[in-house]
């Protein structure tokens, strides 16, 4: 097992992470095959990537020639069976535990025996997704983060059955990738997440338990504690609801210390997910 074998890379889902998981891929010469469930969200995955790679090319860190072979290695497909010829497939569907292991399953059905099979799960156990194949030491976490192309670290998360030798080809896979990576044990939120969402919730809560206005919190841990972004912006950065949803798996897992704050819920109850709906803690054009 070696990163050199590694040529063809799959991607499942097209989404924020799908997407930019295959711009970074292809940006360092993989061919890639990005499948998503309907053709429309794979034409979804490639519009942010053409965003992405367009910014690139107006801020020229690449070269419009350059941008367009980026673009030219990424297949789109609505069809698992496509990844087959893949050495490496990086999951990246939503955050539900039944999806992943039904698509673990059906890959366990369609890739190579020798294929590196990674999720990009954010707080899922690498362990109970594994077990939905019949080779899980060849299931390893692939954490990239967001937004891909421009995130420096990815957390390489380590099941209870995965074998070392795939551990290493991860790190080398995601160095080769440009990114510098950690190692976490596959324990609930791993290291980022765990220590991530307590603190995004207690923003939360300051906030509605009157400690300070949005912006004063956001300022005091930007300006105080040297964070590029305070909980609150994060919070809508992120998404409301996978905030609400991360919050919820480690609270299963680990107890009242993550209780989710109630404006957390309400927030996503009243479909105030953040940015991407254009409200949540801010206001978005
Ligand atoms: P997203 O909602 O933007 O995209 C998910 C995509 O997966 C959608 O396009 C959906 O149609 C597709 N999908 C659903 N079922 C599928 C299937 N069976 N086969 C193929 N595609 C399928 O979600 P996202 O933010 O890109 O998150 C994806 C994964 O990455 C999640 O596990 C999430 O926890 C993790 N993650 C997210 C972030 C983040 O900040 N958004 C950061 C790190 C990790």
């Amino acid at each position: 097992m070696d990163v050199e074998t590694i040529d063809r890379v799959g991607v499942i889902g097209a989404g924020t992470m799908g997407s930019g998981i295959a711009q970074v891929a292809a940006t360092h010469g993989y061919d890639v095959v990005m499948r998503d469930i309907e053709q429309e969200f794979v034409e979804n995955g490639f519009e942010t990537i053409d965003d992405s790679l367009g910014r690139l090319v107006s801020n020229e860190t690449l070269t419009e020639d350059e941008a367009a072979d980026v673009r030219d290695r990424i297949t789109g497909t609505t069809d698992l069976e496509d990844l087959a010829d893949c050495d490496l497939i990086v999951e990246a569907a939503l955050e539900d535990l039944d999806i992943k292991r039904d698509i673990f399953g059906d890959l366990d059905e369609i890739a190579a025996d020798d294929a590196v099979l990674a999720t990009n799960t954010s707080t899922l156990s690498i362990t109970s997704i594994a077990s939905a194949t019949e080779r899980p030491e060849s299931v390893v976490g692939l954490h990239f983060m967001n937004p891909v192309p421009v995130m420096p670290g990815v957390e390489i998360v380590v099941g209870e059955q995965t074998d070392p030798e795939l551990v290493d080809v991860a790190h080398e896979f995601a160095e080769d990738l440009g990114k510098t990576t950690w190692e976490s044990d596959d324990k609930p939120g791993f290291v980022t997440n765990r220590i991530l969402m307590p603190w995004i919730n207690e923003g939360i809560r300051a906030f509605d338990e009157g400690v300070a206005t949005k912006d004063d919190i956001d300022a005091g841990m930007e300006l105080g504690t040297n964070v590029p972004m305070g909980p609150l912006t994060l919070a809508d950065h992120i998404g409301l609801d996978i905030c609400l949803h991360a919050t919820e798996t480690l609270h299963e897992e680990l107890g009242d210390r993550y209780k989710p704050a109630y404006l957390l819920k309400r927030k996503v109850e009243a479909g105030e997910l953040g940015k991407k709906t254009g409200s949540g803690f801010y206001e978005y054009e």
